[in-house]
């Protein structure tokens, strides 16, 4: 999952707009200056204080991340939106229970 407002993905080091690789994953900075704990592979981030890798990069060839409209199309496109639960779901389940209550109640009562 790369970060769409950053100049490049602090974990791969690519351009989040085009993909390119800005800086090779070598040169990447490998741990925090102030925890020295090594920057997660996975988010690029310090797990120790929560700081991402910080990448000194000019912006991209292909204009990333001087183009707002661009970054909110990818943070948009990238954020995996979970449907809002349905709220017939919810009435639906409310339903069945309401009926199963019922059902219990009678039959504690014969
Ligand atoms: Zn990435
Ligand atoms: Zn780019
Ligand atoms: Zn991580
Ligand atoms: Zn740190």
């Amino acid at each position: 999952m790369h970060e769409a407002a950053s100049v490049a993905c602090p974990a791969c080091g690519r351009c989040p707009a085009c993909g390119e690789q800005r800086i090779p994953r070598e040169e990447l900075p490998g741990e925090c200056d102030d925890c020295h704990v090594p920057y997660c592979d996975g988010c690029g981030r310090c797990h120790a204080c929560g700081k991402h890798r910080p990448l000194d990069l000019e912006p991209c060839a292909c204009g990333h991340p001087n183009d707002p409209e661009k970054v909110t199309a990818l943070e948009k496109s990238s954020g995996i939106a979970a449907p809002p639960p349905s709220p017939s779901g919810c009435w639906g389940v409310a339903l069945i229970l309401l009926v199963v209550g019922l059902l219990a109640l009678i039959y504690w009562l014969s």
